[in-house]
Parts: C-alpha cells; sequence; structure tokens
C-alpha cells in the first residue's frame, strides 16, 4: 500500500500567502462549476474528460477525468478554504503554470451544492468517496472506482434559494455551461473532450491539432482557416484565424487565450481587428482564435477570482506580436496566388474602363497580358500561363471566370472601383487651378494653418479669398468630381490627412468605376477579371468583398457527385 503521507499532496495554504489572493465569488452561476471542475481535470493531466449536464446544470453538473487522481488524504483536505496542491509559498504565485492555485473552488463548489468527489489514484488499490452538502461532510468511504476523479456537484443552491432566482432559464444556462466547456477545449487540443447535456452527446472532441479543434469546436470548416505562429522574448504567439472572406457580425469567435485561460482583452482582441484592416468590411468582424503563451512572471491573473482578467508587463510588445503574427498569413493568402503581381497600369484611371488590350509586351507586365497575343481576343479558352477563363457576364454585375480549381463570381462594379483606387493611390496627385473656386464656408482658420501642408501633399490647395474667406483653389483632376463632398470634408476636419486621401480617393474611385447594370465590353470584361484577381487585396475600398470564389470540389459536392 502507499505510504499515505507521500501521496497526499493537497494542503492548506499558510495564511500569509492566501491572504496574498485575490479574493471574490468564485461560483456565481453553473458555468463557473463546469469551469472549474474542468481546471481541476486539466490540471490533473487528464488525457480525456467527460462532462454531464442536467437541467442546465443547476441539477447536476459531472465532469469526470482520467486524471492522476487524489488518495483519501487528498480528498478529506480539498473541500477545505485554500487547500491546493499547486502552491506552496507566496513566490509561487508569480510562476503558476496550473489553471489553478487559490484553493477555492472546490470549497465554493462544497458550499453550494451536493459534491461527490470519487477518485482514485494510479497505483492505488482502491478509491475514495467524499460526500460534502452545503459545506458540512457527510461521507468520507472507500469505494470500487476507476483510475482518476469523478467530481458530481448536484442541486446547485439548494441552500441558497434567493440565488437560485438569479439563475437564466435552463437552456441559457446550459448554453453558458457549453461555452464554459468550449473555451477550456480550445486550448487543450490534445485533450479528448465529450459534452453531455440531459443524456445527450452534444459536442464530441477527439485529441486533435488545434486548427482541427477549433475548427471542430465552432463547426468551421477547416479549410477557412489560417495559422500562424510568432515569437518574442518571453512569449510565444499561435493563431488560429478565418480567411478574410470568413466574417461574423459580432466578435463571438475574436477569441484570446493566456496560457490556456480564456480572457477578456479588448485591447487584444482590437489587435485582431487591427490586423485584418480591410481584409474585412465595416461592420464585420474576423474569426480568430489566439493562443498565447507568456513566461508567468510576464503577467498576472491573480485580479481576477475567475481569472478572466490579466495584466501583462509588456503589452505593446504582445500586441505587435500578435499583429505580425495575423498578418503573415493574410498577406500570403491571395486569390490570385501563382499569378505574377502586375506593377500600377500606365493609365491613370480618370477615364472609365479603358483597358488597353493591345499595349505592348512589357507595359502591363502580367504573365496572363503577356501570354495572350496583342490584339487577339482574350476570350474563352486562351492559351494562357495561368489560365483565367472569362466566361461572361451574368444578372448584369457578376463576371464569371475560372481559375485553377476555382470558379470566381466578381462583382463588376466592386473590382473596378477597387483597382482604380489601387491607381489613385499610386499616382502623385497634381493640383490643377479651378475656374471657380470652391468655398469652405465657416472653416476654422486654426484648422486650415495646420491641415493645409498635408491638403497640399494630396493635391489640395486652400487659399484665402478676397472676401477674406477660405477656398480650395486647385483640385487635383481626379478629384474634379468631388468638390462639394470634398469642402464638407475639409470642413469637418475629422480624420487624419491620410484618412481623408483614402476617403476621397475611394469615393472618385466609386464614382468613375462601371455600375452595376453595366453591359461590359467582352474585352474589357476580360482584362477587368484579370487584374481584379491579380489583387493583393480582394476588397473595394469600403471594405466589401470583390468577388465569391466556388470551388470545383464544392461544386461536386453540390450535385452529389464523388
Ligand atoms: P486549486 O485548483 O486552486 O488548487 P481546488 O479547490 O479547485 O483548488 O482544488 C483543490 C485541490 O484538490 C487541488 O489543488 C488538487 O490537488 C485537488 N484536486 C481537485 N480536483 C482534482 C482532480 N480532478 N484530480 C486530481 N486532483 C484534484
Ligand atoms: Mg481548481
Amino acid at each position: 500500500m502507499p505510504d499515505p503521507i507521500a501521496s497526499r499532496r493537497v494542503r492548506i495554504l499558510r495564511e500569509d500567502v492566501s491572504r496574498k489572493i485575490a479574493a471574490g465569488e468564485v461560483i456565481d452561476r453553473p458555468l463557473s462549476v463546469v469551469r472549474e471542475l474542468l481546471d481541476n481535470a486539466l490540471d490533473a493531466g487528464a488525457r480525456n474528460v467527460d462532462v454531464y449536464l442536467e437541467g442546465g446544470g443547476l441539477a447536476r453538473i459531472r465532469v469526470v477525468d482520467d486524471g492522476e487522481g487524489m488518495c483519501r488524504e487528498d480528498l478529506e483536505l480539498c473541500t477545505e478554504r485554500h487547500a491546493t496542491s499547486k502552491i506552496v509559498h507566496e513566490d509561487d504565485l508569480a510562476r503558476v503554470s496550473t489553471l489553478g492555485f487559490r484553493g477555492e473552488a472546490l470549497a465554493s463548489i462544497a458550499a453550494c451544492a451536493r459534491l461527490t468527489l470519487t477518485s482514485r489514484q494510479a497505483d492505488a488499490s482502491e478509491g475514495w468517496r467524499l460526500v460534502v452538502e452545503g459545506g458540512a461532510r457527510r461521507v468520507l468511504e472507500p469505494c470500487p472506482a476507476v483510475r482518476g476523479t469523478a467530481a458530481d456537484a448536484a442541486e446547485l443552491f439548494f441552500n441558497l434559494p434567493a440565488r437560485r432566482k438569479f439563475m437564466k432559464s435552463v437552456s441559457s444556462e446550459a448554453q453558458g455551461c457549453r461555452q464554459s466547456f468550449l473555451d477550456k477545449a480550445l486550448p487543450h487540443p490534445q485533450t479528448g473532450f465529450r459534452f453531455f447535456a440531459d443524456g445527450a452527446l452534444k459536442v464530441f472532441l477527439p485529441p486533435q491539432e488545434l486548427k482541427e479543434r477549433a475548427a471542430a469546436a465552432y463547426a468551421l470548416d477547416p479549410v477557412h482557416l489560417l495559422t500562424g505562429e510568432g515569437e518574442s522574448a518571453g512569449a510565444r504567439i499561435r493563431t488560429v484565424a478565418g480567411r478574410p472572406e470568413l466574417v461574423r457580425q459580432d466578435r463571438r469567435l475574436i477569441q484570446v487565450f493566456v496560457n490556456r485561460r480564456r480572457v477578456s482583452d479588448f485591447s487584444l482582441v482590437q489587435a485582431v481587428e487591427y490586423a485584418y484592416g480591410e481584409h474585412v468590411p465595416g461592420g464585420a468582424f474576423p474569426i480568430a482564435f489566439v493562443f498565447l503563451e507568456v513566461d508567468p512572471a510576464q503577467v498576472d491573473f491573480n485580479i481576477h477570482p475567475a481569472k478572466k482578467e490579466v495584466r501583462f508587463r509588456n503589452l505593446g510588445e504582445l500586441r505587435q506580436l500578435l499583429i505580425g503574427t495575423l498578418r503573415g498569413p493574410l498577406a500570403a493568402f491571395n486569390l490570385g496566388a501563382g499569378v505574377q503581381r502586375k506593377q500600377p497600369p500606365a493609365v491613370p484611371g480618370s477615364t472609365p474602363l479603358t483597358f488597353d488590350l493591345g499595349q505592348p509586351p512589357g507595359v502591363a507586365v502580367s504573365p496572363l497580358a503577356q501570354a495572350a497575343p496583342a490584339g487577339q481576343p482574350a476570350s474563352r479558352g486562351a492559351p494562357l500561363e495561368r489560365e483565367v477563363v472569362y466566361h461572361g457576364q451574368v444578372f448584369r454585375l457578376f463576371l464569371l471566370a475560372e481559375m485553377g480549381d476555382s470558379l470566381f463570381l466578381i462583382d463588376q462594379h466592386a473590382a473596378h472601383e477597387r483597382l482604380l483606387f489601387e491607381e489613385l493611390l499610386a499616382h502623385p496627385l497634381a493640383p490643377q487651378e479651378l475656374l471657380l473656386p470652391v468655398p469652405l464656408a465657416g472653416i476654422q482658420e486654426s484648422l486650415v494653418l495646420s491641415r493645409r501642408e498635408a491638403w497640399g501633399r494630396l493635391g489640395i490647395r486652400v487659399e484665402r479669398g478676397e472676401g477674406g474667406n477660405y477656398a480650395v483653389t486647385a483640385l487635383p483632376e481626379e478629384l474634379l468630381c468631388l468638390e462639394e463632398e470634398l469642402a464638407d470634408a475639409l470642413c469637418s476636419g475629422t480624420g487624419s490627412p491620410e484618412e481623408l486621401r483614402q476617403n476621397i480617393l475611394s469615393q472618385a474611385a466609386c464614382r468613375s468605376a462601371v455600375k452595376d447594370g453595366e453591359e461590359l465590353d467582352p474585352l474589357a470584361a476580360a482584362e477587368l477579371v484579370r487584374r481584379a484577381l491579380n489583387l493583393d487585396n480582394a476588397r473595394c475600398p469600403h471594405g466589401r468583398p470583390l468577388w465569391m470564389e466556388v470551388r470545383r470540389s464544392e461544386l461536386w459536392k453540390a450535385v452529389g457527385r464523388p
């Protein structure tokens, strides 16, 4: 028989240590029980964990693991306040590598539920069962048990009827428990997890790779996910993030985990959004699971009882690391991959849709354009190096094209707009004297004085007229059609000069681009398609996607072909 003292691990924290621990409510609803019991299972090194929920977790939450288990002496102590095997000294707080360390979870659960712990250590001949109800120990007895621990919390808040009134509906409590479960399962992909609700298996996550785990947890197709990795002094980062076309209406799937704990750090969520930038349209949000591993000395989890908040020593660096890590795969992600990047077209985009197929080779350096002999219609099946086959226009909006293993439905307006916008950005804007200056009624002098130089770099000249009022006296040709909007933008003074530039150039591009409903000449359309598929950024300046891509395999599948 193993020496009970040697196999005992749980101790009561010395008071000077326990005083240093952020105190607070650990258990406020079923989901917190799920979270804490899963933490314990994972800290015990479980390879497989099952969660059984009854009645939204209010009736029963049972978590079964195959981890290291507890001996009789551990069970005897583990539901006491500040009973833990995870830290001993105050210094340990600075290097916690386990999910738990406060020694409060089991005590809190035992105080407000009927808790039964059944456990057996791998080398023990028998298991032990402990029953604690509303904080009072009822049973501690040997019992047959498999290796590991089963923690069963029944009738949550049975002794706190007032608290029970604060519970939401059974289904929304169950939903919360499920989320809690997923938050634990995601950063532990090597562990198998199952989630049962009222007897039915709801989620099954076998041990798998991180990307597969994220996909399985949120019913995403791994094909749509990109992975990234980054490292800096004291921090390691892994990301599983959606390709840019995979967006949501909310931030629910922007999730940040620090040392395998989900945290609600908004500044890192914002860093994710910043990294996607205009890959994602306004009002939509990317999908990104961020897993940070930070030297425990660099983070402090001891500020929130449920460890949802975290304080970093070097948040700025982490943000940079995160942005860089996400941008790597985003940059490489290019629907026109394999197509050589084209130089900015030689013809500025002020004239609507003048795609010159007859340009001599060398002007348009795309291998596509070179492969199509000058003057020869590059229509169906033209022999191209990387075949982009244009098939025509549908609904007077979409240009249909085939490239590689995909069919593209390209929004003609959005694509043309993006191309014109890129051209405008790439060309210096030369001011042209206006015949009639555009008055800037009521503009603040201080604004003019502080911004005039920056406006000048955009080709916009602002001068004081005879009556002492300011007016725009010169504009680049490309912006002539936007006089009024421009005057408004200048007067409002909101946004940086760079934002102003982006804003007015995108408006200019929008004005000149072919509209939906316009019928396009097939040659011009084919060239538009080629250039669009050659773009690095497949979004219109307002952030909408330029096209929809349908893979051959998806089409095959759609008609039930093997
Ligand atoms: P903490 O996790 O902060 O240490 P808990 O109250 O959650 O505090 O658990 C108290 C102790 O009980 C743990 O430190 C651990 O030693 C033991 N324990 C709890 N759950 C398990 C489990 N599933 N397997 C093995 N040991 C456990
Ligand atoms: Mg714990």
